[in-house]
């Protein structure tokens, strides 16, 4: 088992397969971006044999994100060999979903479990302006298809950003009367590329909830008000979905993070929102034994900070979300 020294058991593994994405929202990375080359990246051996040192370690519940998971090659393979090795109980997926269509069937054959699809507006003009070059009947398909194969509870993630679709949360969290959906609404964070902006346009969870009830009717709490994950989670009278509000910034739940993450370029970082992180992949590729990558995958756990520093300005730059993997 893997804990931290603040006695937090970490056994939640966020695994980043490219920092490659079709999409480039505007609170997540620039027009212009360069992705890395391949050859910086994980390669697919090297991801699985990280992941069988993680279940070692103790972890059991893994999550493929990005960048986006569905533009890496081979993703089906990739998804097939990870839900078989012994020990991962749990493989999830977090896309936008612009790829999902053709897709969802044969990741659902492959053994991955569930998918959070990002979508921030279900209107198609604001959505091209947030993704700069998606169309919504894509994702809309894609949501569709994993529905429909059994990779539920679908949940949606929607970042909120003052200016642009603090109004669309309302349209939002209305899916969940009809739909067996879980919608979250995210508080934009800061990271390297747009802080400036992410910090303006921030839209609190606690505006996003007044937003909600101010047209749609009270929000109920549910589980006692305990965390689901990272999500506080609410019910609208009648729903048959339900509607999660994540307030990493206002009120973060860092005391009860279980989680590590895996970059695109094999470092493992300790905290989101944290710059710290231990290079895993050079040392693979120099030949270390899988004792020696245990230790150090150990060590490094051991060292998690207690938790972020936005509240007293420190804010992450060293990389965009796209190759923390979100
Ligand atoms: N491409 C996939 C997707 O769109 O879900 C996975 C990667 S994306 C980086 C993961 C999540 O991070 C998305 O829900 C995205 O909206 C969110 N995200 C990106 N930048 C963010 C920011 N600055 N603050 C909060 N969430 C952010």
């Amino acid at each position: 088992m893997a804990y931290d020294r603040y006695g937090r058991k970490l056994h939640y593994l966020r695994i980043s397969l490219t920092d490659h994405c079709n999409l480039r929202c505007i609170y997540c990375m620039p027009d212009d971006i360069t992705f890395r080359p391949s050859a910086e990246l994980m390669q697919d051996d090297e991801i699985l044999r990280l992941v069988r040192l993680f279940v070692r370690a103790g972890f059991d519940k893994f999550r493929l994100t990005g960048g986006e998971p569905t533009v890496r090659a081979n993703i089906v393979s990739l998804v097939r060999e990870i839900a078989h090795t012994p020990g991962v109980h749990s493989l999830s997926m977090t896309s936008n979903g612009v790829l999902f269509a053709r897709l969802a069937e044969e990741l659902a054959e492959a053994g991955l479990k569930r998918v959070n699809f990002s979508l921030d507006t279900l209107n198609a003009e604001k959505f091209q302006r947030l993704t700069r070059r998606g169309k919504i009947d894509d994702v809309w398909a894609g949501i569709q298809a994993a529905e429909r194969v059994g990779l539920t509870p679908i949940k949606i993630n929607a970042v909120v950003v003052r200016g642009h679709n603090e109004q669309d949360v309302v349209e939002l969290a209305a899916l969940t009367l009809e739909r067996p959906w879980q919608v979250r609404f995210i508080e934009m964070m800061p990271f390297g590329g747009a802080t400036e902006f992410q910090q303006k346009q921030l839209v609190t969870a606690q505006e996003i909830k007044a937003r909600i009830e101010q047209s749609l009717g009270p929000l109920e709490v549910l589980n006692g008000g305990q965390l689901d994950g990272e999500a506080r989670v609410y019910r609208l009278e009648r729903a048959v979905g339900t509607v999660g509000i994540i307030a990493t910034v206002t009120q973060p739940f860092c005391a009860s993070c279980t989680r590590a993450r895996l970059t695109a370029d094999g470092r493992l970082r300790l905290c989101l929102l944290r710059e710290r992180e231990v290079d895993l992949l050079t040392p693979l590729r120099a030949g270390a034994s899988d004792d020696q990558l245990l230790q150090t995958i150990l060590a490094a756990l051991w060292e998690k900070p207690w938790g972020h520093g936005l509240a007293q300005g420190e804010i992450p730059l060293n990389r965009t979300m796209s190759e923390i993997g979100g």
